[in-house]
């Protein structure tokens, strides 16, 4: 049997909800925790009780529906969702999507009367897009918070996360008890759209994600030394940003001997000093953002990029450091939720593409504790974090349509 959600009520709920936080520039202003996103958080908890979902907000103020029955309400959970907050300026899509997807995956299957093996959860996970570091919701459903990161959260105005959380009636460090243990969580699917250019440009409705992507950020420094630049003869500089150059155009050359297809490296911000026009710059500080579906290719690029820096400084006589600002894991995506999404786009006559994710999730997260998964739909001219961001209507559907049948699969239904 194939399952089809209610088309006309998940349009409404994501009218409802996009009108949230919208401001006169077009973009959606739904940072978390701030006005606006309190109202989303409102709405969605009115929605599911509504429909009769027991709601609940744990304690770092996830937002989780359940849908459960006597015999399977011990068991674990399989739990869909995302996140409603947005960066500024955003689309009505990345994450609110996720979440729409699994209230309507729910409100069909209770309707339909299924009953599935496991409970049912749909979540709403707190500041994934990132006012206090992003993540918060998810990092501490998967155990991954601890009281520095309760601590020094802030966000660009310096406003801190504990403040904001006490405002709300929220005991900051209760938010390390809103780890859900490993037998709590049976899986997790996520929704998403896929914020690149591939699937819009093979016109394909839906990814099935293999892998999400890792990623590693440096912030490096090149010194050399600064100096005036009509007297100092080209060969006997030590300029800082010719150093910079010659990596820049390392990067390729390190992909092609180190990287795979999925390797990214990007230099996204670069400093110069002293910065005026008539010096030869003594320093230079730049970040690198790299990105891999595996950690062992991950290490090489830190190899390569390591060496690169190193041949390039004794060249130009510049000494370098780097500290790693961040480093993210690669996650791969469970194979048998990963058959059951396969499994039931067959059945839906879909055609799908199985790729990686390059941007990070809060499946991510949620995979040290559960195996998860992640369905993709096309971003139309690859568009996100943008109001330019969007989906067709009907690639949205066949998403939702994908999410509600693997599901009921997941579930143990059939
Ligand atoms: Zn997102």
């Amino acid at each position: 049997m194939v399952l089809t959600i209610n088309f006309e009520r998940f349009k409404a709920n994501f009218n409802e909800l996009a009108a949230i936080g919208k401001k006169d520039d077009g973009g959606i202003y739904r940072m978390a925790f701030n006005a606006d996103e309190l109202l989303a958080r409102n709405w969605l908890e009115a929605k599911l009780e509504a429909y009769g979902i027991p709601t609940r907000r744990d304690a770092a103020l996830n937002i989780i529906g359940r849908y459960e029955n006597e015999a399977n309400q011990d068991k674990p959970a399989v739990v869909i969702g995302s996140h409603i907050d947005t960066v500024p300026n955003a689309g009505a899509l990345d994450g609110a999507l996720g979440v729409l997807v699994g209230l309507e995956c729910l409100l069909c299957i209770k309707e339909q009367s299924i009953q599935t093996a496991y409970p049912l959860e749909v979540i709403a996970f707190s500041d994934e897009e990132g006012r206090f570091g992003g993540m918060f919701g998810s990092r501490a459903f998967a155990g991954q918070l601890n009281p520095r990161i309760i601590e020094e959260s802030q966000d660009l105005d310096g406003i801190m996360l504990s403040d904001v959380l006490q405002q709300l009636g929220v005991d900051p460090y209760q938010a390390l008890s809103a780890s859900r243990p490993k037998k709590e969580i049976k899986s997790y699917l996520e929704l998403h759209i896929e914020q690149g250019p591939v699937l819009d440009a093979e016109n394909v409705s839906v990814g099935i994600v293999s892998d999400i992507t890792g990623l590693f950020k440096w912030q490096v420094r090149l010194l050399g030394a600064a100096n005036h630049a009509g007297t100092t003869p080209m060969e006997m500089r030590k300029d800082a940003f010719m150093g910079l150059a010659d990596f820049a155009h390392e990067i390729p050359r390190i992909i092609d001997e180190n990287g795979g297809e999925a390797s990214r490296i990007t230099i996204g911000n670069v400093a110069l000093y002293p910065g005026s026009a008539n010096t030869v710059p003594g320093e230079v500080d730049f970040s690198i953002d790299a990105r891999d579906v595996s950690l062992e290719v991950m290490n090489e690029l830190k190899d390569a990029c390591r060496k690169a820096l190193s041949a390039i400084a004794r060249r130009r006589q510049l000494s370098f450091d780097f500290t790693e600002a961040s480093m993210i894991y690669p996650v791969a995506c469970d194979n048998q939720m990963q058959s059951h999404l396969e499994e039931a786009a067959q059945q839906l006559e879909m055609s799908y593409k199985v790729m990686p994710s390059g941007a990070a999730h809060d499946a991510q997260m949620v995979a040290k504790i559960a195996p998860i998964a992640m369905i993709f739909v096309p971003s139309k001219n690859g568009i996100s974090h943008s109001p330019h961001e969007w989906t067709d209507w009907h690639h949205l559907e066949s998403g939702a349509n994908l999410a509600l049948n693997a599901l009921v699969r997941i579930a143990g239904d059939r």
